[in-house]
């Protein structure tokens, strides 16, 4: 599976030409003309990567930025803000609501695409998309698991929960984290389908020793520890 990237630009020629862009580099693109929109399709699918324009009818992409960042799901989104060019000192204040990068408009695709890399790149997801910990190794493409180069069958929750885990080593996640970005939010499961989960997780790491890294943190939750 290829990187996910979410467009939020109410300019059609320039979401169409980003789109085109960004497709064509491989990555798997969904696009939304104002941030309410965004907003919705953020609950059902969470992308690897958000492009923001700062001026959007409605909900501007500021607005759009700070709401994200109170979300548990998308606190950590990767964000880059499209600006227009001389906001100086509006620039700064978007670092101050939480974006990692901007970009000024006229900007080139090349330019974009450098920096969609260099970020994708800090936030952990890697470049050959093969997250690796302890002698874990996820194709983030195909979903295989291989432990010390041994392929393991893992279920398409358990899968989903070890990249998490993985991707956010020594990181408290409490159950209703996990329902949110494992299950996905708005499916109604019980908070003991975690658990459930999560034992079957450990029953597959056991034979290679690492089930006392996904961590029991009493009353709050769960956690990969790559030391243990
Ligand atoms: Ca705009």
């Amino acid at each position: 599976m290829a990187n996910k990237l979410l467009i939020i630009e109410d300019e059609p020629d320039l979401r169409e030409l980003l789109s085109f862009t960004l497709s064509r580099e491989g990555y798997d693109v969904m696009e939304a003309e104002t941030a309410e929109t965004a907003l919705q399709m953020l609950d059902s699918k969470l992308p690897d990567l958000a492009i923001v324009d700062w001026m959007l009818p409605g909900m501007d992409g500021i607005e759009l930025v700070k709401r994200l960042r109170r979300d548990d799901v998308t606190e950590d989104l990767p964000i880059i803000m499209l600006t227009a060019r001389g906001e100086e000192p509006d620039k700064l204040k978007s670092f101050d609501v939480g974006i990692d990068d901007y970009i000024t408009k006229p900007f080139s695709p090349r330019e974009l695409l450098a920096r969609i890399k260099a970020l994708l790149k800090r936030s952990g997801t890697p470049e050959n998309n093969v997250l690796e910990s302890n002698g874990i190794q996820l194709d983030l493409n195909s979903h295989r698991v291989t432990i010390n180069g041994q392929e393991i069958h893992t279920g398409p929750t358990e899968y989903r929960l070890l990249e998490l885990l993985v991707r956010n080593p020594d990181r408290v996640f409490n159950r209703n984290q996990l329902l949110d970005r494992v299950w996905g939010r708005g499916v109604y499961v019980e908070e003991r389908t975690v658990d459930v989960h999560i034992l079957r997780l450990r029953k597959l790491l056991k034979p290679f020793g690492l089930d006392r890294a996904v961590q029991t943190v009493r009353s709050v939750g769960y956690r990969f520890s790559p030391s243990e």
